[in-house]
């Protein structure tokens, strides 16, 4: 796919398209880009053939793993007195992963293992969808498919510790077989379902291989977690999250204004905003990774969705500013109105205002008629996805405050 994660098509990224495209749930002329932009057309007959000639993507059918989700422990071949370990995590307490798209996100999964910073040696290969690290002395492999195999572990506990770590550190990577997409997109505001729903993935809370049943769930909306928070041991890495969060909003919000007021684009600026976001990142995987519920985990889950929001909200901005061309009266307006939407969206979820989230929502419907239009007549394409990127991811957040969490 074309990995510029617009969110026209109605998915929060490219990736969540092309499972859909490839399980046969949608198909490539739903892409807004690929269907009207002359420039994508060998894309688009390239996605074609390889539809005709087949993809392998997840698998048909629902897996069910009986009474534990550890496959095997045996003494290591290698190493006396250590012992190997299998898992294969599921997304229900009750054993149960439907493997429709697949387990794992390999793109997500490299990612999240990289950024974490529990992990040593970290080699991952997206196209094979295999990563390999070092957790203290063993050598953990993670598959695609939801295996994790632990090798060297000093002993049946130590083997289950390690895999619990693995497993909540990557829980946002889990692709929810319901829409698509990976949790942590589902965490943004990205997912329409999830909207309304409580996401499958974030239901259950992280993979545990030996839990039990959880029993039923009580719901709450993403609103409360400022509040929740306050009660966790853990606070400290969401509050530092946070922190880290306004201040690359901030460094979004004065380089956008330069751009509009044609002061220039200074590109230490998004190095500044990747910086924090990184750092949001960690401290929100260290949130989930540390906090004993489950539940209360998911807080953790939210804030790496809004950073998420925020990296492609600081995408769309790079796009604008690398235009080669003087913004023309239209697009500035475009663009000032899409800042507006992300910056007032942000807001609202830091305030827990509901109001002023619903008017973002609705300033945001506004926009996309006026922006279509634009879509429709100028030759700026690329500048015009930009702004629609800024402004949609935006829009995710202002729904952010009534996505339903588990309690
Ligand atoms: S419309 Fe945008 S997000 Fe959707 S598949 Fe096309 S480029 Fe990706």
């Amino acid at each position: 796919m074309l990995k510029l994660d617009c969110g026209l098509c109605g998915n929060p990224s490219c990736r969540t398209m092309a499972r859909k495209i490839a399980t046969g749930d949608t198909k490539p002329e739903q892409c807004f880009n690929l269907s009207t932009r002359p420039e994508y057309r060998q894309n688009l007959q390239k996605i074609r053939q390889l539809l005709r000639e087949g993809v392998e993507i997840g698998a048909k059918g629902t897996i069910v793993i009986e009474d534990t989700g550890i496959t095997y422990i045996h003494p290591c071949i290698s190493e006396t007195g250590k012992v190997t370990a299998e898992a294969r995590l599921t997304t229900s307490p009750e054993g149960t992963v439907d493997l429709k798209y697949g387990f794992y996100d390999p793109i997500q999964l490299c990612m999240m293992l990289s950024m974490t910073g529990f992990f040593k040696d970290i080699r991952c290969s997206p196209n094979l969808g295999v990563g390999r690290v070092t957790v203290d002395d063993k050598t953990v492999l993670i598959y695609k498919d939801g295996r994790i195999n632990v090798r060297r572990a000093k002993d049946k506990e130590d083997a289950i510790q390690t895999i619990r770590l693995v497993s909540r550190s990557l829980w946002g990577a889990i692709i929810c077989s319901y829409c698509g997409n990976a949790g942590v997109d589902c965490a943004s505001g990205g997912c329409k379902n999830c909207i309304t729903h409580v996401c499958p993935v974030i239901s259950g809370g992280p993979p545990d291989p030996t839990a039990t049943s959880r029993g039923s769930i009580q719901q709450t909306t993403a609103s409360t977690i400022f509040d929740r928070v306050k009660t966790l041991e853990t606070k400290r890495y969401f509050e530092e999250g946070v922190k880290q969060l306004d201040d690359a909003f901030d460094v979004f919000e004065k380089a956008s204004l330069k751009v509009l007021e044609e002061r220039g684009f200074d590109s230490s600026a998004l190095k500044a905003i990747e910086d924090k976001i990184a750092k949001v990142n960690k401290l929100a995987i260290k949130f989930i990774v540390e906090t004993p519920g489950a539940y209360d985990a998911a807080i953790g889950l939210i804030l790496s969705g809004v950073a998420i929001d925020l990296t492609r909200v600081a995408d769309g901005l790079k796009i604008v500013a690398s235009s080669k061309k003087a913004l023309s009266p239209k697009l500035k307006e475009l663009f000032s109105e899409a800042v507006t939407i992300a910056t007032e969206a942000y807001y609202a979820f830091r305030a827990v205002d509901f109001e002023k989230a619903k008017r973002t929502a609705e300033r945001y419907t506004a926009f996309r008629k006026r922006w279509t239009e634009a879509f429709r007549k100028m030759s700026e394409k690329d500048v015009l996805t930009g702004i629609e990127k800024i402004a949609v991811n935006g829009f995710y957040m202002s729904r952010l405050l009534t996505k339903p969490l588990p309690t």
